[in-house]
């Protein structure tokens, strides 16, 4: 029997719903419209589509958006002046720099001028420290819309092998700290990882987030295992796949993601949930 599909996509709209909803309680509550502020840096394709979809999906819950576009020739020191100043802005509750950044500005001084409280990407160091030593703080909405997908479909992680293949700050490391605290037995594979597949085969639970399109194959995936599969990957000929082998795997596997409506709506998803969170923080703390 192939696998059963998770339904990112529905997932999302059912959370999704759920947060406008705490919203409009929160503006009943405090008179206070929660606002994302995202800053867009040059013209790049991708993250401007990113970015349009953020605000869209912040209207659509009940808050607030503020996009500020800059020219890609954008000084370093401009940018962070511009951090400053949204930090400062109290109508302001999360910031969101879109990443890449140009070449002159150096991405980690700007995450690290957003102040941890509206840090609502979770990529600052606090929020990295707080995530690694278990305490509440903004985790990075990919690898938190991934715990989401596993919770909602009843995934046991206790004692179960989750293997992740991919380390990166934003989904990688992350999404191996959220399996670790519901304790999962956790490997952390890279492009030096010896015998990936015979990694991944010992794994219940695999998470692929390398942007290599199909790069995980059916052979690789271990019967009725679980299939999250971060990749966006655009092939030549225009259609959009995973980093793993989608019909391979779903032969195999028990539960799997689709690329598209797998993760992908998941992450702004939890973008929402994020801005809310500052917002009733910030709202919580200028009370007290
Ligand atoms: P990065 O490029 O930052 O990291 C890729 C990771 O994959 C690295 O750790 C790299 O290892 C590892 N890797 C590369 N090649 C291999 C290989 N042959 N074998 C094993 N590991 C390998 O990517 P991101 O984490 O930012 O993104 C991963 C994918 O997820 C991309 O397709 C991206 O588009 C997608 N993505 C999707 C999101 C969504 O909302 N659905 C959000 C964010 C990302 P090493 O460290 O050794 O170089």
């Amino acid at each position: 029997m192939p696998a059963s599909l998770i339904d990112g996509k529905a997932i999302g709209a059912a959370i999704r719903a759920e947060i406008k909803e705490r919203t409009a309680q929160f503006t009943q509550r405090t008179g206070i419209v929660p606002c994302l502020a995202a800053v867009l840096v040059g013209e790049d394709p991708a993250s401007r589509v990113y970015v349009r979809n953020k605000g869209k999906a912040c209207v659509e819950a009940g808050m607030l958006s503020r996009q500020i576009d800059l020219p890609a020739s954008t000084p370093e020191e401009e940018l962070l002046d511009l951090v400053v100043q949204l930090n400062a802005d109290e109508s302001v509750h999360g910031i969101l720099v879109q990443l890449p950044l140009p070449d002159q500005i150096e991405e980690s001084k700007v995450i690290e001028a957003i102040s941890p409280e509206k840090d609502v990407d979770g990529f600052h160091p606090v929020s990295a420290g707080r995530l690694l030593t278990g305490q509440a703080g903004f985790v990075p909405c990919t690898p938190y819309g991934i715990l989401k997908l596993l919770d909602y479909e009843k995934v046991d992680l206790k004692g179960k092998h989750a293997v992740v293949v991919g380390r990166s700050n934003i989904v990688g490391k992350p999404v191996a700290l959220l399996l670790l605290a519901r304790h999962a037995t956790v490997t952390l594979c890279h492009s030096r990882t010896q015998d990936l597949p015979g990694v991944v085969r010992s794994a219940d639970v695999v998470v692929a987030a390398v942007g290599r399109a199909e790069m995980v194959r059916g052979s690789w995936i271990r019967p009725g295992a679980v299939v999250i599969d971060v990749g966006i990957n655009r092939l030549p000929d225009g259609r959009l796949v995973g980093d793993v082998a989608f019909e391979e795997a779903r032969a195999v596997a028990g539960k799997i993601t689709p690329v598209p409506g797998g993760v992908g709506p998941m992450t702004i998803t939890m973008l929402l949930h994020n801005t809310l969170e500052a917002a009733l923080l910030q709202a919580e703390r200028s009370r007290s």
